[in-house]
């Protein structure tokens, strides 16, 4: 197995191509450093792209807020603080796994580790609309999150995601997860919140998305709708849920059943009202 270190952007797009379907991208190696565990094979050939400096950029903007693939969750979440319409995305980053994997694991691989159902930024990026853009050597596009999961397992290995665009809306938001012990787990449920509230505390817009539950994290659009109009009231949020809870289908696991996941969203959903309340 060999390690290339790419010194810029073109450079690890060169690699891949040339590595093709042998190649890959090395981030945070936090989850390439457990494929043994999952009896998956290491690939031939990995492109760290650990030192490109517009992977690891931040930008807070009037309009957008522009995340590189290679930032980590500790400096994501360092960056985030202190801004509340981003307050879900600094806690899916700031509370993930234990500190030391928080220092390596990048937003970009979060994202890209096709298989990791509890991964924390998915449901939290769903939930701020967030878009993210891919290159590759023949050109980039940007796409939706949610469109995104749909094709990653499917890109081709020189494809690279390198930015996280968010809109500014100035939402309330939270994240609620569930882990089985206080930290260092994965979370057995994620509900990942985001509103806007008229002058009467009402609800104009809604974005819940619920990760861990099911393999893929995704928007819960019926209790969106269903709170819309609505004073936002955490019990009677989580009286909501529960009446729609059904369509969901848990995914069993050694450590936790697929019932367990569903009946608990209607608890996650009233702490994470709570939460973007304030209260
Ligand atoms: C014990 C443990 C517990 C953890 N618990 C959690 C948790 O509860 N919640 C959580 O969110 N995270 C958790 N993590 C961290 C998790 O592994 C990372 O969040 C993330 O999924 C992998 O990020 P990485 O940067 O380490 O990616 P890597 O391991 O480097 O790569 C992961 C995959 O994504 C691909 N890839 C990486 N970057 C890109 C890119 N920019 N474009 C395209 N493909 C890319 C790689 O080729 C590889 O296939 C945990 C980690 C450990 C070790």
């Amino acid at each position: 197995m060999t390690i290339y270190v790419a010194p810029s952007l073109a450079a690890a797009l060169d690699a891949l191509h040339d590595y093709g379907p042998a190649g890959a991208i090395f981030a945070g190696g936090t989850w390439i450093m457990r494929s043994p565990i999952r009896h998956e094979p290491l690939k031939g050939h990995y492109v760290a792209i650990g030192r490109i400096a517009e992977l690891k950029a931040v930008r807070i903007g009037t309009d957008a807020l522009e995340i590189g693939a290679a930032v980590t969750h500790t400096a994501l979440a360092t960056a985030l603080a202190g801004l509340p319409e981003f307050a879900v995305l600094a806690a899916a980053a700031g509370h993930s796994a234990n500190p030391a994997i928080r220092a390596m694991a990048t937003i970009g691989g979060n994202l890209a580790a096709a298989d990791f159902a509890a991964a924390d930024c998915v449901p939290a990026l769903l939930c701020l609309d967030a878009e993210v853009e891919i290159a590759g050597h023949g050109g980039g596009e940007r796409v939706s999150l949610a469109q995104y999961l749909k094709i990653r397992s499917t890109l081709a290995a020189g494809r690279l995601l390198c930015k996280i665009v968010v809109p500014r809306t100035g939402r309330k938001t939270a994240h609620i997860r569930l882990p089985q012990r206080k930290a260092g787990d994965y979370a057995a449920a994620i509900v990942s919140l985001a509103v806007s509230l008229d002058a009467a505390g009402r609800v104009e817009t809604a974005r819940i998305a619920i990760g861990s539950v099911e393999p893929v994290a995704r928007r819960w659009e019926r209790l969106e709708t269903a709170l819309v109009g609505h004073r936002l009231e955490p019990i009677r949020a989580a009286q909501t849920a529960g009446g729609l809870v059904d369509e969901f289908v848990g995914r069993n696991s050694v450590d936790v059943p697929a019932w367990y996941r569903v009946s608990v969203l209607p608890g996650l959903v009233r702490r994470a009202a709570a939460a973007a309340l304030g209260s």
